[in-house]
């Protein structure tokens, strides 16, 4: 194939997923209206289409995932509050600190075991008792999947029970809490009655170009929306990029088993390579975990730049399949590794 006309094939996330053609027709239909004043049809649709397909009360759309999860921290907690979170999750490490920065929320991180999941006893342990030495522990935060894994069902189950028995809160950061339900086979409800609140991402798996929504009570919601202005997350005639999101979470779900079909395709085809170490734990939702260190994977990554694949090279590094890489796609790039590692 001339280098010129090959596709470029990115691994790096789910989230470089262009929109679909209904998107596009969506988009450029939409009715729309200023949604500060509440008035834009279509941001109202996608709210509540949101709301009901999650099982919650109400929804509301914000710009990113990292906005719909610092929403839910400042609506669940008060200036001195405390959140229990994952040392890896991406509400403590990958959103610059912003529920201290911003909210003065102080996170109390845990380890997160391989299976995506914190020990019970360790969080009963970080709940503080009601003593002035201590910040208030108000919330507890699970992140579905974790690093492509879906959360076990009797581990959601078992922490609700604890935040029940202490008076908590619990929210989940569901960026790809559809990839979970779909790898469990069920209905995204049976994962999302366990919380108080969830973000979903949309711009991931589910390919609409911009936005999150967060699912929770009126009055959580309510309370969000007071934010989001504060933080400079009110948009006007959002419905443009809503109705994208509306597409999103109408007809995206069920295509993610796709992505977790070519995962297992490229897990299949990279297995036997030695220097890649994978076992059968590599493979988790729609990614692949290469476990070469960072040397070999940054000199892999060259060497596939020039084959138009990308990665994003690591200690170890991950492969995420998405819409915009096909069955084909998966076996042009095990063919390319195969290349890089018998030369
Ligand atoms: C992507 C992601 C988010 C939100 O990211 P944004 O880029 O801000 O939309 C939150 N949590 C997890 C686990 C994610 O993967």
């Amino acid at each position: 194939m001339n280098s010129k006309t090959r596709k470029v094939i990115d691994l790096r996330s789910d989230t470089v997923t262009t929109p679909t053609p209904d998107m596009l027709v969506a988009m450029s239909e939409a009715k729309v209206g200023d949604d500060v004043y509440g008035e834009d049809p279509t941001v109202n649709e996608l709210e509540q289409y949101a709301a009901k397909k999650l099982g919650f009360e109400a929804a509301l759309f914000a710009t990113s995932g990292t906005q719909t999860n610092l929403l839910a921290l400042f609506a669940h907690c008060q200036r001195g509050d405390e959140y229990i979170v994952g040392q890896q999750a991406h509400t403590y490490k990958y959103e610059g600190g912003g529920a201290a920065v911003l909210g003065s929320i102080q996170p109390q991180p845990l380890e997160v075991r391989a299976d995506g999941t914190m020990s019970l006893k360790q969080i009963e342990v970080a709940i503080k008792p009601d003593d002035i030495h201590f910040a208030k522990t108000r919330l507890i935060v699970l992140e579905n999947t974790f690093a492509g894994r879906a959360l076990p069902m009797d581990h959601l189950a078992a922490v609700r029970e604890l935040i029940d028995s202490r008076n908590l809160s619990l929210h989940l950061d569901g960026a790809r809490v559809f990839n979970a339900a779909v790898h469990h086979g069920v209905d995204v409800r049976e994962i999302t009655r366990y919380f108080d609140s969830v973000s979903v991402c949309l711009s991931k798996g589910l390919c609409a170009p911009v936005g999150s929504v967060l699912c929770g009570s009126a009055e959580l919601v309510a309370n969000a929306r007071r934010w989001r202005k504060v933080l400079g997350g009110g948009m006007r005639q959002a419905g443009f990029v809503a109705a994208a999101g509306i597409v999103a979470l109408r007809d995206n779900v069920n295509r993610l088993q796709t992505d977790h079909d070519n995962a297992t395709k490229l897990y299949e085809g990279l297995k036997n390579i030695d220097a890649l170490n994978l076992t059968a734990e590599s493979v988790k939702t729609n990614m692949v975990f290469v476990d070469c260190g960072k040397e070999a994977a940054t000199a892999l990554s060259e060497w596939l730049a020039g084959k138009d694949i990308v990665i994003s090279p690591g200690p170890v590094t991950r492969l995420v399949l998405h819409k915009d890489i096909s069955s084909r796609d998966v076996t042009r790039v095990i063919k390319t590794f195969q290349e890089f590692f018998s030369s």
